[in-house]
């Protein structure tokens, strides 16, 4: 059943915390962090370790927040309260640098063990007392140990004093040491442990024994030790996940996909043949990638990664027709109804009339009319409408296909594995087509589409006249705000339009979870499409101007209406929020005001900026930021200015944010479970275990003759699917 060798009465990876370390324990340890086993347990590693001889700092102390803080105790006293019965018992514990008061009450009998000069960790929530800090009722270790010197300086006492100690992830009840004694006992319990990693993969790379690096993770003597053992889990870990890849891969390609092969003559070659321009280098290019793919009998299963307006959709049409060629269906996915009407709308014109009526381009989204959205089903249930185009829409129950054949889905980043996952399931094995505008660092496409084949469009079309970018400092420079409208207003009368984009829809209402206002509550609320709307109308020199505003709070109908008019040139300014943000396309546009650019991220910048400079007229775009300068978001923003590199700024972007906020950020809906691995930084841990598991798999694909990577593997899947579910 498990790969480790039990022991007579050992504990195995696999073993019930709760037999080992009792029912509350386990069951806390299972609510805070999902712990059920040991290995669980032993993979919740140390968040950091800590030099016993060196004190906390304890002069910044975050209030209300749950700390654990090494420390001497410098005086203890008792008094009896005066408006209750009963004692207060406090001790004053010093770092050195400031000093913090532990209060007790009714427990005099701690001062038996808290006396001056001895040192412990101490751990609890910080509150202000009368303007001094305390703790009140902390937990606490000593270090009874430390007394012993008088013994001279024995083995033991030094490792005491000089042996890193472990800072756990912890709760209001299960404090750092309260994980250390309770992983201290499972190592203690644990019987040998199998390598998950081959003899030979483990050697080449001079990494521990996993149960010994188990045991330095958590149990160090010295700074080496656990850095040691860091090395080798964080290979195991991604050598796991990218066997977890590589299989997930591999049985994807295990089923029998239709071969798609456009034929002399048909619907691919009559539509490049009335192409209007011709295709770049790099959309050919990926073309022969994707035509190859579904010649095959396996399905597609490939991510077309392209900067904005690299061209992405007619690449996908082509693929489209390919398959609707031989009688199939594509069905195309977008993130919002703007974006899916604009497609279907791009999609009938590219086109043209005679082949639009063979392929019958359908839409399908949630705020069709009952009506339309009936007839729309039908068609696509008896297979007349061999293009497909909608939104979230197409994954209910009410849509099905007569022979759905190929799946894209733009604008991956919106979207989880499982909306994808549910796409193809209306098919018998479909390929599968993958669009994103978010340049994706190589390693990180590794650990996040591990199972795709990547495909790169670098190059922009030929007749791209630029975007110039600026970052508008207020904070230094308040007078530039009017200059910001003059400037639009100097492009409106060349016969330009322009999109302003602000944060919000009102100045309470946030569009797609960003910050409506201040959270402190001390600053002006962002700038709202409501907001920058009455501005711009009470601007002298835009009076003649057709200004319109988009958001996510219009009906679907609205929405499209006013993209359509923008796009036709009936109006001159959308004053929008991000639900412009993906894809739109107009060429006549040719400026980007962005209000409140600190409140977005660097590739959603990038993105909007995107939406100008898309014809032959040159674009400009406006950062307009209240935030002051030399800050993380100005730093941002500058970034956005300095450079129209998507792969650039991915990068920069990457090195700005959270850690853990990277696998999110490119994929709602995977959570990142990584422990030790950071895509960000460990790029060649990931392509060196890659390597390693391809070449393992290569040879042993069920992995018969290595059950204990099996078993890590299954463990791993186990993961992610409790995650699946628990996500709803
Ligand atoms: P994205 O990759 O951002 O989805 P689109 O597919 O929307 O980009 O294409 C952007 C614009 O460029 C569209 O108007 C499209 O018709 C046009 N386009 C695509 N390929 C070419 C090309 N090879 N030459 C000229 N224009 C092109
Ligand atoms: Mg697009």
């Amino acid at each position: 059943m498990t790969a480790d060798r039990s022991v007579e009465g050992a504990a195995t990876l696999d073993t019930k915390l709760s037999g080992l370390l009792g029912g509350p324990t386990a069951k806390a340890m299972e609510r805070a962090w999902g712990l059920v086993t040991v290995g669980d347990l032993l993979g919740h590693y140390p968040r950091r370790y800590q030099p016993r001889g060196e004190l906390t700092a304890l002069d910044r102390l975050p209030r209300d927040e749950n700390v654990t803080i090494v420390a001497e105790v410098l005086e203890v006293r008792e008094r009896t309260m005066r408006s209750r019965r009963g004692s207060i018992l406090e001790a004053k514990i010093s770092d050195g640098r400031g000093v913090l008061t532990l209060t007790f009450f009714n427990q005099a009998w701690r001062a038996r063990e808290l006396k001056p000069g001895v040192r412990g960790m101490f751990a609890g929530k910080v509150s202000d007392y009368r303007g001094a800090l305390q703790l009140a009722h902390p937990d606490y270790e000593l270090f009874e140990d430390e007394t012993r010197t008088d013994t001279g300086p024995d083995a033991a006492a030094l490792r005491w004093a000089t042996a890193p100690i472990p800072i756990y992830p912890a709760t209001a009840t299960l404090s750092s040491w309260k994980l250390q004694r309770a992983v201290a006992l499972v190592l203690d319990a644990l019987g040998p442990v199998d390598d998950p990693l081959p003899e030979s993969v483990r050697r080449a790379r001079g990494l521990l024994a996993h149960r010994e690096a188990l045991e330095l993770v958590h149990r160090p003597e010295r700074d080496a030790d656990w850095k040691a053992a860091q090395r080798t889990l964080r290979f195991t870990e991604a050598f796991v996940l990218q066997s977890v890849l590589l299989e997930r891969r591999a049985a994807a390609r295990a089923h029998e996909a239709v071969r798609r092969t456009p034929a002399p003559g048909g619907l691919l070659e009559r539509f490049e043949a009335s192409l209007p321009f011709e295709l770049t280098d790099d959309q050919l290019e990926v073309g022969v990638q994707i035509h190859a793919d579904l010649a095959e009998p396996v399905p597609m299963n490939r991510l077309v990664q392209g900067e904005v307006g690299s061209g992405k959709t007619v690449v996908a049409l082509r693929a489209m027709l390919a398959v609707a060629e031989s009688g199939g269906q594509a069905a195309l996915l977008a993130p919002t109804e703007v974006l899916a009407a604009q497609h279907l709308r791009s999609i009938v014109d590219m086109l043209g009339p005679e082949l639009a009526a063979e392929v019958m381009p359908t839409l399908i989204t949630g705020q069709l009319p009952a009506a339309d959205r009936r007839r729309a089903a039908l068609r696509v249930a008896a297979g007349q409408a061999r293009i497909v185009v909608g939104t979230h829409a197409l994954l209910g129950d009410t849509t099905s296909f007569a022979d759905l054949g190929l799946v894209v889905v733009d604008e991956q980043h919106r979207f989880g594995v499982e909306q994808r996952e549910a796409l193809r399931l209306k098919g018998r094995h479909p390929h599968v087509l993958v669009l994103t505008a978010t340049p994706i660092p190589r390693t990180v496409a590794m650990t996040v589409f591990g199972d795709l084949d990547v495909s790169t469009i670098r190059q922009l079309p030929a007749g791209r006249a630029g975007i110039t970018t600026h970052v508008v400092p207020l904070a230094e420079r308040p007078h530039w705000r009017p200059r910001v409208w003059e400037r639009l207003a100097e492009e409106l009368e060349q016969g330009r339009q322009a999109f302003v984009v602000s944060p919000a829809i009102e100045p309470k209402v946030a569009e797609d979870g960003l910050e409506p206002a201040d959270p402190e509550g001390d600053a002006a609320p962002a700038a709202s499409v409501a907001s920058v709307l009455a501005e711009l109308r009470a601007h002298p020199r835009l009076a003649e101007v057709r200004i319109a505003p988009l958001h996510g709070r219009m009906s679907a109908d609205e929405k499209d209406a006013t993209m359509r008019a923008f796009a036709a040139g009936e109006l001159d300014v959308l004053v929008a929020t991000t639900v412009i943000e993906v894809g739109v396309d107009v060429p006549n546009a040719s400026t980007m005001v962005v209000v409140d650019a600190d409140r977005f991220g660097v590739s959603q910048l990038h993105q909007l900026r995107g939406r100008v400079g898309r014809g032959s007229v040159p674009g400009l775009c406006l950062l307009v930021t209240r935030v002051e300068a030399e800050t993380v978001a100005r730093e941002r923003l500058d970034a956005v200015a300095g450079t129209l590199d998507g792969f650039e700024l991915a990068r920069v972007d990457l090195e700005l944010r959270q850690e853990g906020d990277v696998l999110g950020a490119i994929q709602s809906g995977r959570r990142t479970s990584l422990k030790l691995l950071r895509v960000t930084r460990h790029g060649d841990v990931i392509a060196d275990a890659r390597e390693a598991a391809a070449e393992v798999l290569r040879d042993d694909p069920d992995l018969a003759a290595h059950p204990a990577l099996a078993a890590a593997v299954r463990r791993r899947l186990d993961d992610d699917s409790s995650e699946y579910l628990s996500r709803g």
